[in-house]
């Protein structure tokens, strides 16, 4: 009976869509409740203690810099995958970073990669890339000597991200999961850029990247303590109207050209695939983990500043970063030192593993959830032919086997979340009576039989050939 009432509340042209019953996943829930503190406390611990991991520190120590770092963490990892069944795939993913500004001599960096291929034929070639760097920095950035523990910045992010590929290795997903640790972001986002940029080449159909940067404290620099929420930075505009001015005929650039017409000629500001994946991490963290916020908020990350999903999103690809609520620039980027009784430095005591384990359960739940769901909608329309005040959508049919149909999601102009949605089952033509297109903003996401959905496709206007 219950499930009868649930099932006809998911299918409600609802008031609200928080509000509308969607039930668990009675899978992801167990991801989210294998999550451990403990394990990630002790990661955080063991990698601050290589005392730096400096992109320019030594490599050939087993105790010090960060060649030992990154073998460990690869060991962990490999650890983890022959534990979970031998599919988690982890290697070194090592290149030449030629000289520069940062650089200054042409230097090795090796980002660790851990792989967990999809089990869906429809759905394997669908990447999601989730990441934390494991290079440091003391005070000066070309200081490859002095200790620089990063037990935040950002040790709490590798740690989040290995956690995630330690309790996800043993579960299947449609979609292909790569969980990373990069180096050279200190000195340039140089490791991301390596992975971005060999992605695009291959032509990989990375759907969604999230970067863990800096997530380690609940404590503000004047005391105030938050372990109740997390910022997640998602825009997709600014890299689509930079790509846009640049000269190039190939890629990423005549592609924005294209999006950004129909985003300005529709009102799609905040509704790039960027923001989408924000709003479905927002809506499917809190749903996992009561009680927690997920704050949305539209700039690319903080203000002017930067983190390794920037790479991502100037190859056109979707991608996030997740930082605490507020930073203590005490315990980031500054050397190890007592100052007038004011402790500097990024040391692990300033940690808050607890808070550590919340964002990666938000993490982990998004993640599973897109990984099992069905691709966002393709060539998602709105009909333009006839003025009226109906509004009819149109899609490419999904391809995978699971499939259960489409939700039409909708919102009010200048609202950050959906707030209307109604299932139309396999159909890939809806109209909806008597809600105008000219006073709402839509989406529509595919949903799989065991109800995971996907994140929402923007409609551009369609008009019949
Ligand atoms: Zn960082």
């Amino acid at each position: 009976m219950l499930r009868q009432i649930m099932l006809g509340l998911l299918a409600c042209a609802l008031p609200s869509f928080a509000a509308c019953a969607v039930e668990n996943n009675p899978q992801i829930e167990a991801i989210v409740a294998g999550i451990s503190p403990q394990r990630i406390e002790a990661r955080i611990r063991r990698l601050a203690a290589f005392h730096t991991r400096h992109t320019l520190s030594d490599t050939s120590s087993e105790t010090r810099g960060i060649g030992a770092a990154r073998r460990w963490i690869k060991a962990e990892l490999d650890q983890c995958g022959r534990e979970a069944g031998g599919r988690l795939k982890v290697s070194f993913d090592t290149f030449m970073q030629p000289a520069s500004r940062r650089i200054p001599q042409a230097v090795e960096i090796t980002n660790v990669v851990a792989v967990l291929p999809g089990t869906q034929a429809a759905a394997l070639e669908r990447y999601y890339v989730v990441s934390g760097h494991y290079d440091s920095r003391a005070t000066d950035v070309m200081d490859a000597v002095s200790d620089a523990p990063g037990a935040n910045d950002d040790a709490s992010g590798v740690a989040a991200m290995m956690e995630m590929a330690c309790v996800m290795a043993a579960q299947r997903f449609d979609a292909t999961l790569v969980f990373m640790a990069v180096a050279g972001e200190e000195q340039g986002l140089f490791g991301s850029t390596h992975w971005a940029e060999q992605a695009e080449k291959q032509g990989l159909h990375v759907s969604g990247m999230i970067t863990n940067d800096i997530i380690g404290s609940s404590t503000a620099d004047d005391g105030k303590r938050d372990d109740r929420s997390v910022r997640l930075f998602a825009n997709g505009l600014p890299a689509l109207l930079a790509a846009q001015s640049s000269a190039a005929t190939d890629g990423f650039a005549p592609r924005a050209r294209k999006e950004l017409k129909a985003i300005t000629q529709s009102g799609g500001e905040f509704d790039t695939p960027t923001h989408q994946l924000g709003r479905y991490l927002k809506e499917i963290g809190e749903r996992y983990v009561p009680g927690f916020t997920v704050k949305l908020i539209p700039r690319p990350d903080r203000f002017l500043r930067g983190g390794d999903h920037l790479p991502f999103l100037e190859r056109g690809y979707a991608a996030v970063r997740f930082t605490e609520p507020a930073e203590d620039y005490r315990h980031q980027h500054q050397d190890i030192r007592n100052d007038k009784g004011v402790q500097y430095g990024d040391l692990p005591e300033f940690v808050d593993f607890s808070y550590v384990a919340q964002v990666t359960r938000v993490n982990a739940a998004g993640l599973a959830s897109l990984a099992l769901s069905p691709a966002v909608p393709q060539e998602v329309g709105i009909e333009v032919s006839e003025l009226e005040n109906d509004t009819s959508l149109r899609w490419r049919a999904n391809t995978e086997p699971d499939l259960a149909g489409y939700r039409i999601l909708w919102r009010e102009p200048g609202e950050a979340l959906w707030r209307y949605s109604t299932d139309v089952g396999k159909a890939t033509r809806h109209t909806l009576k008597g809600i105008s297109k000219d006073n709402f903003i839509f989406g529509v996401a595919a949903i799989d039989r065991d109800g995971n959905s996907s994140p929402a496709g923007f409609p551009r206007p369609w008009r019949p050939n």
